[in-house]
């Protein structure tokens, strides 16, 4: 039985891709190693989006291929996902070592190509052609949580592709168009899952708002990504769900309403916002002002006060002016995020932001990456304190990654909080009480102990 060991890079997608080939690979006869080093078959899971992770997934291979050749000179080694689909053949002529390149519309494949090298019937592989339903083929789950228990949560993928093309953005060329999946196979993933004993998911997509556009039509005005909602919403002994990421531009009346009537979608949000300068949106082709994005701040905490509201910003996008910077600074303080993801603008292959004049130099990007890092973090810091002394709901999903005597839950707004438990409460809808707030944004907990 050859062994395959997976190591994935970026997003969430990127997790939820690399599960479902690992689950494929299982149900096809493939073990999972537990390390690179024994395993038969090392495929990297690679992310585009900045410059600085192509290089880890590169110097990542250029590592395996200098360790692999001298002791495992039969092992196969694999790039898969954005990187693999942007670079595709590149990469091999880069490194010959490679046998296999895997691109974002193949996963569904990667068992037979696997079968093909090892039984010698191929020497490369490189698939990066489109192909038409690949966006229904990311569907196994592995569902493996920890301590050998089934996991909580799953991540359950909704759509592919991205049809917004912001200029800074590689992901429409690396994900291809907008593609969804149907609301009832959709829906039967949930369910199956539901099955399976999870008690969360999360439905993702690069825009999960622009789901089913083109598919189906408004329904009492509601769209499709908020049918799907609905529909999952319904599912029996499903306790919550989330979904990540959306774009400011989803959030109608609809959506906000959604977050009154359906009381398992969490009060959780993570809206790219990019840039705090309405000259600089327009340059990115976001689709919407600052005035706009803080109005939806402002709707979604009318209708849920304590909804955890994160982000993703930007810095140092061509022609960013230390004003337009200040504009960033001022709608992080306006926003008041529970935190945010500060990316470094990185010049990407083929986008027209990388074409533009006016790129700014790396030192005053990094001085305004620290700047605006201090500020997010003194902010977030600010909204973490404020759940000391308050009672939460947490949904329990097994002990804590850093310290196994404590058992982990995470919040309805999507704060990591740890508490004195066992195993007996994991997959517990449970309540506790806020005893601290500890470093790298963590709280403590008691349970709530019930006189009555
Ligand atoms: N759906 C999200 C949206 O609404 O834009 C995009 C998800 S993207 C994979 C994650 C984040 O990476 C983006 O929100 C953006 O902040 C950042 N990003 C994308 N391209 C970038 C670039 N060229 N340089 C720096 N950060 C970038």
């Amino acid at each position: 039985m050859p062994s395959v060991f997976i190591k994935t890079y970026g997003c969430q997608m990127n997790e939820r891709d690399s599960e479902a080939v690992a689950a494929q690979l299982v149900a096809k006869g493939y073990a999972l190693a537990p390390n690179e080093a024994s395993a038969d078959v090392v495929l990297l899971n690679t992310c585009s989006v900045r410059d600085f992770a192509e290089q880890k997934a590169i110097g990542k291979m250029e590592n395996l291929i200098g360790i692999s050749r001298k002791n495992r000179p039969d092992q196969i080694l694999g790039f898969m996902g954005c990187m693999a689909q942007s670079r595709g053949q590149a990469l091999i002529d880069k490194l010959p070592d490679v046998d296999l390149v895997i691109g974002t519309q193949k996963f569904h494949r990667t068992a037979e190509y696997l079968d093909d090298l090892l039984a010698g019937r191929r020497d490369k592989i490189v698939a990066t052609e489109a192909e038409a339903g690949s966006q229904g083929a990311i569907k196994e789950h592995l569902l493996a949580g920890s301590a050998g228990k089934g996991a909580v949560t799953a991540f359950v993928s909704i759509m592919q592709g991205c049809n917004q093309h912001c200029t800074f953005c590689i992901v429409p060329s690396t994900r291809g168009a907008e593609r969804s999946r149907t609301i009832p196979d959709i829906v039967a993933e949930c369910r199956e899952l539901v099955g399976r004993g999870v008690k969360e998911i999360t439905l993702l997509g690069q825009i999960v708002t622009s789901f089913g556009k083109r598919d189906y039509p408004l329904v009492e005005g509601r769209s499709a990504f908020v049918q799907l909602l609905d529909a999952v919403h319904d599912i029996e002994g499903l306790e919550r769900v989330r979904f990540t990421s959306p774009h400011p531009k989803g959030y109608g009346d609809d959506l906000v309403e959604a977050y009154g009537r359906l009381p398992k979608l969490v009060e959780s949000a993570h809206i790219p916002v990019q840039s705090g300068s309405d000259r600089i949106l327009k340059i990115m082709h976001r689709g919407y002002t600052r005035e706009r994005f803080l109005g939806i701040l402002q709707k979604l905490r009318a209708v849920r006060p304590d909804i955890g509201l994160t982000t993703d910003i930007i810095v140092g996008f061509p022609g960013e002016t230390e004003e337009d910077f200040q504009l960033t600074m001022s709608l992080a303080d306006e926003a008041r995020f529970d935190n945010a993801y500060v990316f470094k603008y990185s010049p990407r292959k083929d986008t027209p932001a990388a074409a533009m004049p006016d790129q700014i130099p790396d030192e005053v990007i990094e001085e305004r990456h620290a700047r605006l890092l201090t500020r997010i973090n003194e902010i977030g810091a600010q909204r973490y304190e404020r759940f000391v002394g308050q009672q939460v709901e947490v949904l329990v999903e097994g002990p804590s990654k850093k310290n196994e005597a404590r058992m982990m839950g995470r919040t309805r707004c999507g704060k990591i909080v740890l508490f004195d438990g066992d195993d007996r409460h994991r997959a517990q809808v449970m309540r506790l009480n806020i005893v601290r707030c500890g470093a790298s944004f963590t709280l403590y907990g008691d349970p709530v102990i019930h006189l009555d």
